[in-house]
């Protein structure tokens, strides 16, 4: 699926699958609900999706997410890594040192841990999430890994909203992690990163246990969702399984997708 935007070429790659616990992913939602949504395995876990973004512009060639360490307990994460970000980048003749620039939303590990898969690309965080992964505190300090660094030749960092490349705009809006960043293509269509992991995340209140401000994501997604409606922006959520994106629509202050 090759989407032209503007212009930029989008692919949606993946680094395979992985399962996380199902109710630390939909937060206040009782079980009863969300396990119509996303049935749970006998370990009480829904599979998640690793899909990110390829994007080729004049001059670069980005990856938006690098996907997952790929030395996590992988059994406690059922990592599947079918295909591995390097495999599905090759579907689209891409080989590793092609890769000008990496993106990471966030600095967690199932998006930032297969940036060193990259030798001759720039990594581009906001200087919070650098901050954040550095000293993660005490509730992020499993998610944040010292193996997922950028070295620092690679590192480049923003400070709110920023254009490292023609028609690819960051914008910070903290909430999920300090330094949590989603990604505007050409005025067009928007990369969610964790604000918005699911199609079943679509409500401002459905957020994840993950999330270290809720109130901000709630605010952030709904403002988000706004624009998206009035500008018929392509979304894309990287933990979503089908990795179609989708158009949003406003109905009177809620939203749905069309
Ligand atoms: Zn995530």
């Amino acid at each position: 699926m090759s989407f032209s935007i503007g212009r930029l070429t989008v692919d949606v790659v993946s680094d395979g699958e992985f399962r996380l616990d199902g109710g630390a992913m939909f937060g206040m939602v009782p079980r009863e609900r969300w396990e119509k949504w996303c049935p749970p395995d006998d370990r009480h876990r829904i599979r998640l999706a690793t899909h990110g973004l390829l994007v080729r512009g004049e001059g670069f060639t980005l990856v938006i997410e690098p996907g997952i360490s790929g030395d996590v307990d992988r059994d406690l994460f059922a990592v599947t890594k079918v295909p591995t970000l390097e495999e599905s980048l090759a579907g689209f003749g891409v080989a590793p040192e092609d890769v000008t620039d990496v993106i990471l939303t966030h600095a967690h590990f199932d998006h930032a841990g297969g940036g060193h898969r990259f030798p001759n690309a720039r990594t581009i965080l906001q200087e919070l999430e650098w901050k954040a992964m550095c000293s993660p505190g005490l509730l992020h300090n499993r998610s944040y890994r010292p193996e997922d660094r950028p070295s620092a030749e690679s590192l480049h960092l923003v400070s709110g909203e920023a254009e490292p490349l023609p028609g690819v705009v960051l914008r910070l809006t903290g909430g999920h992690t300090p330094g949590h960043q989603i990604v505007v293509l050409e005025d067009q269509a928007l990369f969610w990163g964790d604000l918005m992991p699911t199609v079943h995340h679509l409500s401002p209140p459905r957020f994840m246990a993950y999330d270290l401000t809720p109130a901000t994501v709630a605010k952030m997604k709904q403002s988000l969702l706004a624009e998206s409606a009035e500008k018929g922006w392509l979304n894309f959520l990287y933990h979503e399984l089908d990795p179609t994106p989708r158009r949003i629509e406003a109905e009177g202050r809620r939203f749905r997708f069309s």
